[in-house]
């Protein structure tokens, strides 16, 4: 493979953040994150229901104001992930399929995140803000192509 084939290390752990959301028990968002430092994979989350619990994807939503809140976010998920195993991860860069809402983002931003690269805009704009405010970077990597099962259209009202 030549040089200008080979996929830039964003696009690679942006990649593997798009597998790592097939792995979302939520069907209203397929969202993976991978924490990286060093250009190592130091956790991986997704959205998924409080461990021990069932799946949406078998039980139905919990929802509130329009959102499911039976799950955790993928973020968040990594980053708890790293905690329960004693990993380090300040200074390190968030990968996450699609940019974080607005209580993801505080939770990155106080883990010590330096950098967030995400693949498709999701809802909150107050996240780029701030973070233009603390020195977080946010950047967009479109996302490499790897396909996800569609969500489905969200109920009315
Ligand atoms: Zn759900
Ligand atoms: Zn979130």
């Amino acid at each position: 493979m030549s040089q200008a084939q080979r996929a830039s290390w964003d696009e690679y752990f942006m990649s593997i953040a798009q597998v790592v959301a097939t792995r979302s028990t939520c069907p209203r968002k397929f969202v993976g994150a991978v924490i990286v430092g060093s250009r190592t994979i130091l956790s991986t989350g997704y959205n998924g229901s409080i461990r021990g619990m069932p799946h949406c994807s078998d039980v139905g939503h919990m929802m509130e104001d329009g959102h499911c809140v039976a799950t955790i976010h993928a973020e968040t998920n990594a980053i708890l992930q790293a905690a329960k195993n004693g990993v380090v991860i300040a200074g390190a860069t968030l990968y996450v399929t699609a940019s974080p809402c607005w209580n993801c983002f505080k939770q990155v931003a106080n883990a010590g995140l330096v950098r967030i690269c995400y693949g498709e805009f999701y809802r909150d704009t107050r996240s780029f803000d701030v973070a233009r405010q603390i020195g977080l970077e946010l950047v967009h990597i479109p996302l490499p192509g790897v396909s996800l099962p569609a969500a489905p259209p969200l109920p009315p009202g």
